[in-house]
């Protein structure tokens, strides 16, 4: 790969990373103020409406939860595509070893599986 596509890619793989790292510190801190609300909660009075909350605040911090999760397997993508880039081998699939396609790369420059694998990968087993 040329150089100049390299640092291309390497500036959006950084820029990405910032901006994952930006999210996932906001839901935390999101997490940390809602854990804060529910010990001030309390008493017995409107006992269904807390539960109700109580009921919505598992669902919200559920909700942010899987985004958490999600947004840290993007970020190991971005860090691994960033060490393949260091390594000199970004770009090339890591089950066939086959270029990916650029247009696969500038739409997901963490792409670490040519459009072959992916979709060998997705496909239901035994099916
Ligand atoms: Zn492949």
């Amino acid at each position: 790969m040329e150089k100049s596509k390299a640092e291309h890619f390497q500036d959006k793989l950084l820029k990405e990373k910032k901006r994952l790292e930006i999210e996932l510190k906001h839901l935390h801190d999101e997490n940390l103020n809602t854990g804060a609300a529910d010990q001030e909660a309390g008493g017995d009075q409107n006992y269904e409406d807390h539960m109700a909350d109580a009921a919505s605040s598992v669902f919200e911090r559920e909700r942010d939860l899987s985004l958490e999760d999600n947004l840290k397997d993007i970020l190991n993508h971005v860090n691994s595509a960033l060490h393949r880039l260091h390594d000199g081998v970004f770009g090339v699939c890591t089950k066939c070893r086959k270029q990916i396609d650029d247009k696969r790369l500038s739409a997901l420059p963490y792409a670490d599986l040519c459009i072959e694998c992916k979709k060998a990968e997705e496909r239901p087993v035994g099916n």
